[in-house]
């Protein structure tokens, strides 16, 4: 590189001498800035979604090549965000990406210090066990003389991003359990 090709690249020469006096644009760039193009470019489908971290529900385009989820951006046409993210929703190809994100069940027994692998089914038998367990333990068939048919064994926390129709359900299913205390994080 000759020596005026060398001072005509230093971004002050060029802001000083082109069309971008202030060094915000086309001044700023480097040679390797004018050759990147954005991640998403190259996707071939954009799937909408809506951020799966809090009860906010910021929409989401989910860029996605050769089947795999290559970049997660605000949508600018939902109403709630209108193209915005916090940083963590930001981060949210990471939930799908990210090394540390558990695709097996992993279990720790009572007084247990070591996670152990168990297979789905088996996992979901310990649970509809306990869940059956726990009803049986803490049924009430009447308080004071008053007819309650319920269960105290448990209670329902929902998470913030279920939406109306996950909430119906769930209320239906645990009230026909016999809980009582069913309730959901967004309200909290
Ligand atoms: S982007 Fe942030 S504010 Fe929006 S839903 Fe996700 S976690 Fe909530």
């Amino acid at each position: 590189m000759g020596l005026r090709t060398f001072i005509e690249s230093w971004p002050v020469y060029r802001q000083l001498t082109g069309d971008d006096p202030l060094g915000r644009g086309s001044a700023s760039y480097s040679r390797t800035t004018k050759t990147l193009v954005p991640r998403t470019v190259t996707a071939e489908k954009v799937v909408k979604s809506i951020c799966p971290y809090c009860a906010v529900g910021c929409g989401q385009n989910v860029y996605v090549q050769d089947g795999q989820v290559t970049q997660v951006e605000g949508d600018p046409d939902s109403p709630v965000s209108r193209g915005r993210l916090c940083p963590k929703g930001a981060a949210t190809k990471q939930l799908v990406t990210g090394s540390g994100r558990q695709t097996r069940v992993l279990y720790r027994r009572p007084h247990g210090t070591d996670w152990e692998e168990l297979d789905l089914d088996t996992a979901m038998d310990v649970i509809a066990d306990r869940v059956l367990e726990s009803r049986r333990a803490g049924w009430q068939d009447e308080v004071d003389g008053a007819r309650t048919n319920r269960t105290l064994g448990f209670a329902h926390l929902g998470g913030a991003t279920l939406d109306n129709e996950e909430n119906y359900l769930i209320k239906k299913l645990f009230t026909a359990m016999g809980a009582v205390q069913i309730e959901n994080q967004a309200r909290i």
